[in-house]
């Protein structure tokens, strides 16, 4: 095989090695980013927060109404067991009742609220919780999808590094140090000549020029300074 061959067949394999190394990036990046899990994640210990406080608030709220209805019971109690003589006690207890009940109305109404409150977050948690499952098991199938592509395309690079290393090793080491140079500034460093033209820059190349080249002579093009090659 030509000088120029060799190089051809080296920049296929680092074309190729960079198309697997593009996809492996692609397929780790698939396997971390859990941006949307821990967005869902979060909003759902939020609203779990948000539902104990508010379940809280509720049990306060009628821990109150009881108390105040206990309140009035205790008042009754005392207004008809006929055992408050006290014609000035009486009233004030009459006064006392009267203002307790006219507080169990609005302590119902408060109570009535936050129950309403708590289903409304109730019923929040279990969308989120919903979604949360479902992102969940989309994780998990893109774990169960990606873990063995990426293993595959590990083992992938680890052969084209190796033929890579093979085949750098018969090149000829000025030769490879042009093509590796072209190839850090230009991308590619070897490119065809077709109906006379260097398919890197498309001028025409001196008949003389590709000639040598095609002789297996390592020819540079005298425009874009890559390696010519002809089959
Ligand atoms: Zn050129």
């Amino acid at each position: 095989m030509s000088l120029a061959g060799q190089l051809y067949k080296l920049q296929q394999l680092d074309l190729e090695l960079q198309r697997n190394q593009q996809e492996l990036n692609e397929v780790e990046n698939q396997l971390i980013d859990n941006k949307a899990l821990a967005v869902a994640e979060s909003k759902a210990a939020s609203q779990k927060e948000q539902l104990e406080d508010a379940k809280r608030k509720q049990r306060s709220s009628e821990w109150e109404l009881e108390d105040t209805q206990e309140k009035i019971r205790q008042i009754d109690s005392k207004l008809y067991s006929g055992k408050t003589k006290d014609p000035k006690e009486l009233v004030n207890l009459e006064k006392e009742a009267k203002g307790l009940k006219s507080q169990i109305r609005t302590k119902e109404d408060a109570l009535l609220g936050l129950m309403s409150q708590v289903e409304e977050i109730e019923a929040k948690v279990k969308t989120t919780t919903e979604e949360l499952e479902r992102l969940r098991r989309e994780w998990e199938q893109r774990q169960e999808t990606f873990r063995p592509r990426k293993g595959e395309i590990e083992t992938m690079l680890a052969k084209l590094r190796g033929n890579r290393n093979g085949l750098s090793q018969q090149i000829d080491s000025e030769a490879f140090n042009i093509y590796e140079r072209i190839r850090l500034t230009m991308g590619q460093a070897v490119v065809k000549v077709e109906r006379g033209r260097c398919l890197g820059c498309h001028i025409t190349v001196p008949t003389s020029q590709w000639q040598k080249a095609k002789a297996g002579d390592l020819i540079q093009c005298n425009n874009c300074s890559r390696i010519l090659y002809l089959e």
